[in-house]
């Protein structure tokens, strides 16, 4: 059987504590799995995501003293997404797993991932068992977010962050997405429905802190959507008309209340909450509608997804 080689894309950024350290378990894994000629030869390629602390020094120590490993220094942080693009686009392995550079997803499995590959899957997903490790807050969050793709239609597995294994053919494939607002975990099902996936337990970051703050957590959830589908814009116009036969039905209500049924119609209260009710509604549409007319802006001034300052290769 031919024997691939392997590439290991790690975005990091503000990784200081963690990229020693990764480096070795990684490195060690790699060797075994070099020696039981499961692969032919690997390369793990950090990207440097314009880190503000000394993770680029650090990575540029590493890169020295071993042949196996590549950088890919960015200008600026461009955002975990597009840090992963970079990593997956410039990467020279047959196979290409990512993983983040905390390690919090089993890199272990890596060889399960391998073996899946072989049997024929191009697509293998890393699929958490449990949130534990998550707050409930978190935990939260994402359940009721993925409940929502699904209902709307964007394809998603439960529980898969972006540790997965692609082949180079898949890659290749996404090169072809000219998107800027990527949301990878979902455009691969754009490509290849076809995956296997691989079961792991994620611990807690051992060292630094989670560089998603919820902004930035609510900001992939939103490109997650609107990337994917205009349902919510279809909703809005669903919601619209509904709103719209019920003020109807309401006129009609006052009008025979006042003229025929001679009620007394009540005042401000219930004026002053309607007008509260239908602003909320109309600004609601206005930001719905609005991020998609933001994403057009965005995809229509085509501005690359990231800029390289430069890349370390030993060549291979
Ligand atoms: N990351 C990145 N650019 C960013 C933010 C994060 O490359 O702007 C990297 C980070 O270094 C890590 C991965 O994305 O390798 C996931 O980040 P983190 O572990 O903080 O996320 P969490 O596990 O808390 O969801
Ligand atoms: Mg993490």
């Amino acid at each position: 059987m031919k024997k691939e080689i392997l590439s290991i894309v790690v975005p990091c950024y503000n990784e200081s504590e963690t990229t020693e350290s990764s480096f070795r378990i990684l490195q060690q894994l790699c060797n075994s799995w070099k020696e039981k000629t499961l692969i032919a030869d690997y390369e793990l390629l950090f990207v440097n995501d314009g880190s503000t602390d000394d993770t680029f020094d650090i990575l540029k120590k590493i890169y020295n003293k071993n042949k196996n490993v590549s950088i890919v220094n960015l200008r600026k942080n461009s955002g975990f997404q597009a840090a992963l693009t970079a990593g997956l686009f410039e990467s020279t392995g047959d196979i290409v797993v990512s993983i983040d550079a905390d390690l919090q997803d089993d890199p272990e499995k890596i060889e399960e991932m391998i073996q899946k590959y072989h049997e024929g899957f191009e697509m293998v997903l890393g699929i958490r068992k449990d949130r534990s490790t998550d707050t409930f807050f978190k935990r939260l969050f994402a359940e009721t977010y993925y409940k929502i793709l699904r209902k709307i239609g964007v394809k998603s597995v439960y529980n898969h962050g972006d540790f997965r294994l692609l082949s180079r053919g898949i890659i290749d494939d996404l090169k072809k997405f000219p998107e800027r607002v990527r949301y990878l975990r979902s455009l691969i099902f754009e490509i290849e429905p076809r995956y296997a996936c691989v079961y792991y337990a994620r611990t807690k970051r051992k060292f630094g802190q989670s560089k998603f703050t919820f902004s930035k957590s609510l900001s992939l959830a939103i490109d997650g959507v609107t990337s994917f589908t205009a349902q919510p814009i279809r909703l809005l116009s669903v919601l619209g008309f509904f709103m719209f036969i019920l003020s109807i039905v309401c006129t009609v209500i006052v009008f025979f209340g006042k003229f025929y049924w001679h009620l007394g119609i009540p005042g401000w209260a219930s004026l002053a909450l309607i007008v509260l009710f239908f602003g909320g509604i109309q600004n609601l549409s206005l930001g719905v509608v609005g991020e998609y007319v933001s994403k057009i802006y965005i995809e229509n001034k085509a501005r690359p997804l990231y800029l390289v300052r430069d890349i370390y290769t030993h060549g291979k």
